[in-house]
């Protein structure tokens, strides 16, 4: 049981996001006061923005709101990481103060009153809480087809993750900390948060139209995030291949038997279309299985290297928590 009250920290990610974020901060503020007054967190919680390397005036903007309202704090890239990273680094320097956190983008789309509910479950004892999104009918035609088509690919690929499940999730300190043994630089969070098995529950919400600016989620970036997904949590791929090896070789057996017996009974065929058939279908396979292979491959050559998974450039807390924090460490 939580007896005080929780310190909430709102981690945003930002990359190009100065369209929206005076909005955004707006909304934010607003429904942390509220939450303060209804005494459901405590007055200590904070907005925690961080910076993804973004090429607009984002920092700057974010920066003029820490030293606007103490409610504010930042964080800044040195480049652009990418949106997993950004959550990661967000949930890693607030969980420092944090008794819980909840990770949100900075388009408002996530229906924000759905926190009440977060923090219910938190308070009932729920380490993890997943927001899982009513429908997909703010997304286009596209997006939603391959959404639910790589949901149901990672299900038959054993993968446990939440249908409908994007980053808008709460985590208490202990899940934070646990996190934070996972050291894989291949990280795919919706994936590998479930995995970690503590008691988590489900909050469902609306989906709203973004409030400004574009989506800043690239079809480069997406497709970077759907293969990270499926090589960080299944190697059911290369098994796949591996069965494939064996079909197609029993099958050339076959074959190889089959001419055999036509060449002593006499039957010379020219056989024109059926081998270029073939060859044309194990030369397909045969790249497709080496490229899989060398996804993996390249997985491993980066994990190997253990690089930092992010790098903050600068942090900006309330000056006067800041001296707290420092009159901490020496006694
Ligand atoms: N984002 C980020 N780094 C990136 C791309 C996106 O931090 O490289 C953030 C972005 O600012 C937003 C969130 O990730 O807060 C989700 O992005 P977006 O709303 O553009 O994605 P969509 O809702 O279209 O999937
Ligand atoms: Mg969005």
């Amino acid at each position: 049981m939580h007896t005080r009250s929780t310190i909430l920290y709102l981690v945003v990610p930002c990359y190009n996001e100065e369209e929206v974020l005076p909005m955004t901060a707006k909304v934010l503020k607003d429904k942390m006061e509220r939450l303060v007054k209804e005494e459901k967190i405590s007055s200590q919680s904070r907005v925690m923005f961080v910076n993804d390397g973004s090429k607009d005036k984002t920092w700057s903007i974010i920066e003029g709101l820490c030293r606007q309202d103490k409610v504010f704090s930042g964080v800044n890239f040195s480049r652009n990481f990418g949106h997993q990273s950004a959550i990661l680094a967000g949930m890693m320097t607030a969980k420092e103060r944090a008794d819980a956190v909840v990770t949100i983008d900075a388009d408002l789309q996530q229906d924000i009153e759905a926190l009440d509910e977060f923090l219910e479950k938190y308070e009932s004892g729920c380490d993890i809480v997943y927001g899982v999104r009513n429908d997909r009918n703010s997304d286009g035609f596209f997006k939603k087809k391959t959404a639910l088509a790589y949901y149901k690919l990672l299900h038959i690929l054993g993968c446990k993750i939440i249908t409908n499940h994007a980053d808008y999730r709460l985590m208490s300190k202990k899940a934070l900390n646990t996190l934070a043994e996972y050291k894989e630089v291949n990280l795919f969070l919706r994936g590998l948060i479930p995995q970690m098995g503590y008691k988590s529950d489900v909050v469902y919400f609306d989906v709203k139209e973004r409030e400004a600016g574009q989506s800043k989620y690239t079809l480069k970036k997406m497709m970077t995030l759907a293969v990270d997904g499926i090589t960080s949590l299944s190697v059911q791929p290369i098994h796949f291949i591996t069965i494939m090896g064996f079909l197609v070789s029993f099958f050339s057996f076959l074959m190889i038997i089959w001419c055999i017996v036509d060449y002593f009974s006499g039957h010379t065929v020219p056989g024109y279309a059926t081998t270029l058939v073939v060859s044309l279908f194990m030369g397909g396979l045969t790249i497709l299985s080496l490229g899989i292979v060398g996804e993996y491959i390249g997985k491993i050559y980066m994990e190997t290297k253990e690089r930092p998974r992010y790098i903050i450039d600068s942090i900006v807390w309330d000056p006067e928590e800041e001296e707290e924090k420092k009159e901490d460490g020496k006694n």
